[in-house]
């Protein structure tokens, strides 16, 4: 008797000690505190940014076909439209497409920065036209927006860019740090553009404290259980491969089949890599980005956040739980293509799957290679890097930068107190590029974007706010002024 009654004591005693640990290290658990900050209003003529917006709209700079008389009419533009960016800064021809303005700034012995953007954009696919409230390339100005392919992606970001640097111009400023434009004409297909900037940069021996461009933004209830808008400043990309796996067998009719098939031990191969991913977990930037936006959740998901000593497995799994969060945490694994036989009553001689990874900057090349050699586990099974193009992660980027405060302070300066956290572009952007002549590259477009807003990110009926647009003008207008 007295033995149940001491193990029950003690029991209470550690259920009591449970909560109370946990309840501390949830109080202790809350965002770090964010002066309020002044916003700015850098006083540009949004009337006219509306305007410059809605006409850049009009040059059709589809990259798939970059012959497109659009692209060189959209550069002649840029520079008839803000005469004094052209006459202030030095544009290198280094690719037809993609210019880099340089515009010196009064102290030579800091380190460049740089502003890029890019102005081609994807095409319209077949079919969806109809779909448009409003033609896709007449930029038109409606119900407080600008409507158009490219004003989210990202011809917005660049005319807010332009106009605040005009405006600071005309105001008769000039940065101490020399900072560079660059205008991805190329970006959606590859960014080779970009890629000849970063060479010229490397090549003159220009090492750059930090280049920003497009890759995330201020999120607005895009976060499952959070309310308010948070501000992600990414800080890496994933990189990209694409792996063929390909079986052969010697084929022949179908009506006296062996018991496998090339096309039996493909499936069997996929099926082991969807069961299988590449591991995961709450480590470096994913860890960052969870832990900073964690602080933010209510009271109830805080306990389990800041509680990770005990909740960590459960957490993991909740996040793997759902696509967007899952690839937060992980090498993605998707299998896209598959090929057999051409004919229904043939044997495949050979069937082919091909499988797209996004890699986890924790993840090189190889890693997921030797990942999915362990997982098929059959030799088979040939193992090929499609077109032998592969590209890791781009190199996570410290958070203790004056160019990351500077960021995090232009964000206050046009949005007003909100929370920032660090993140990771989960796509490819032309970052990646300048990011290799740069001590640091960071990624956020300065819009204050909706789930709503996300699907007409490359989807239909693109657009974007004036007051986004403002906003915009106000955060590259504060970031340039503490250059
Ligand atoms: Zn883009």
């Amino acid at each position: 008797m007295k033995t149940a009654r001491r193990i029950l004591v003690a029991g209470l005693f550690l259920l009591v000690a449970l909560a109370a640990v946990l309840t501390i290290n949830t109080m202790r658990y809350k965002p770090a505190t964010v002066s309020e900050a002044q916003l700015t209003d850098l006083g540009a003529d949004i009337g006219n940014a509306t305007d410059n917006l809605s006409k850049a709209i009009r040059f059709a700079t589809v990259s798939d076909d970059l012959t497109r008389p659009d692209f060189d009419g959209f550069l002649s533009f840029l520079d008839e439209t803000y005469p004094t960016f052209a006459a202030n800064t030095e544009r290198m021809v280094l690719d037809a497409k993609t210019p880099l303005y340089v515009w010196k700034g009064s102290d030579e012995s800091l380190q460049p920065v740089l502003l890029a953007a890019h102005y081609d954009v994807v095409p319209i696919p077949p079919g969806s036209l109809e779909k448009w409230d409003h033609d896709p390339f007449a930029g038109t100005i409606d119900d407080g927006f600008v409507w158009g392919r490219g004003t989210l992606d990202n011809k917005g970001a660049l005319i807010a860019m332009v106009t605040a640097t005009e405006h600071l111009m005309l105001a008769g400023f000039t940065p101490k740090r020399t900072i560079y434009f660059s205008f991805g004409g190329d970006e959606e297909i590859g960014g080779d553009g970009a890629k000849s900037v970063a060479k010229y940069l490397h090549d003159n021996g220009i090492q750059l404290a930090w280049a920003l461009d497009e890759g995330s933004f201020v999120l607005d209830k895009i976060i499952p259980g959070l309310d308010q808008p948070v501000a992600s400043i990414n800080l890496s990309e994933k990189g990209y491969l694409t792996l063929k796996l390909i079986a052969t067998s010697p084929g022949g009719h179908s009506s006296m089949p062996p018991r496998q098939t090339a096309v039996g031990q493909l499936a069997r191969a996929i099926d082991r890599l969807q069961n299988k991913p590449v591991p995961g977990g709450l480590t470096g930037v994913s860890e960052d980005f969870f832990d900073g936006l964690g602080r933010h959740f209510s009271i109830e998901q805080r306990v389990v956040f800041a509680n990770r000593w005990l909740f960590n497995p459960l957490l993991e799994s909740i996040l793997s739980g759902a696509p967007s969060t899952d690839a937060m945490l992980r090498t993605t694994t998707a299998p896209t293509m598959l090929s057999g036989s051409s004919k229904e009553n043939v044997l495949a001689a050979e069937a082919t799957a091909t499988v797209n990874f996004r890699l986890h900057p924790r993840d090189t090349v190889d890693d997921v290679i030797a990942h999915v050699r362990a997982v098929v586990d059959d030799e088979g099974i040939e193992i090929r890097v499609n077109d032998g193009f592969a590209t890791p992660a781009s190199p996570v980027s410290s958070t203790d930068t004056a160019g990351y405060r500077d960021i995090e302070g232009s964000i206050r300066a046009a949005f007003g107190p909100l929370a920032t956290v660090p993140g990771l572009t989960i796509a490819a952007t032309d970052a990646r590029h300048y990011a290799t002549a740069a001590d640091a590259a960071y990624r956020i477009n300065p819009f204050k974007i909706t789930s709503d807003d996300l699907l007409r990110f490359h989807g239909i009926n693109e657009r974007l706010s004036i007051e986004n647009l403002e906003r915009g003008i106000n955060f590259y207008g504060s970031l340039i002024q503490k250059q």
